[in-house]
């Protein structure tokens, strides 16, 4: 598995076949069987990693926060609503859910834990996304986490094997 600081480098050094590899997907792949292939190969990197060695995805984004999860973090955190907001939030953006103030996110510990605990958003439970069904449609998103995350990086790297794109690369 490549190292976490080790991801951005080699996803931009790669930058172009990524891209002809999503071209490729996109003109060759079966939507369900891609779905079928991102979780094999998600559940099995996934399942002795130790995220908090990592914890790229925190670092690199803003932490984005659901204007729902507001009152429940709040609590958490034995702080008020407004409390919460004016010490770690930003702006409220059109998908309701507001930035932390800083990137690495404003939540992120020392020891690479959240400190929203089990109140921790969904997106962030989510990401890669690798996981989430209609990959074919969202392949874009899927190259953006190929350079912040190393088991997005590994599982388009395993992608690539299982499609023999080595060989077939030059048509794209
Ligand atoms: S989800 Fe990916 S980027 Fe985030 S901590 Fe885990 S391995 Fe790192
Ligand atoms: S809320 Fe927690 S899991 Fe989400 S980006 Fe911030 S530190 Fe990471």
């Amino acid at each position: 598995m490549i190292a976490p600081e080790k991801v951005q480098y080699w996803a931009m050094k790669k930058e172009k076949e990524n891209l002809k590899f999503r071209v490729f997907l996109k003109m060759n792949a079966d939507e369900d069987e891609l779905d079928r292939q991102f979780l094999a190969l998600h559940n099995e990197l996934f399942a002795d990693y130790d995220c908090s060695k990592c914890r790229n995805c925190c670092k690199r984004y803003h932490g984005s926060i659901p204007a729902s999860d507001i009152e429940k973090d709040a609590r958490y955190l034995k702080m008020s609503k407004e409390e919460f907001i004016e010490t770690y939030l930003g702006e409220l953006d059109d998908e309701e859910s507001y930035n932390t103030r800083n990137k690495p996110c404003d939540f992120l510990l020392d020891d690479g834990n959240c400190m929203l605990g089990d109140c921790k958003p969904q997106n962030c439970i989510n990401y890669p996304y690798t996981n989430q069904p209609g990959r074919l449609l969202r392949l874009w998103s899927v190259v953006e986490a190929v350079s912040v995350c190393p088991i997005a990086y590994e599982i388009f790297e395993r992608l690539k094997e299982e499609y023999d794109f080595k060989n077939k690369q030059f048509h794209y």
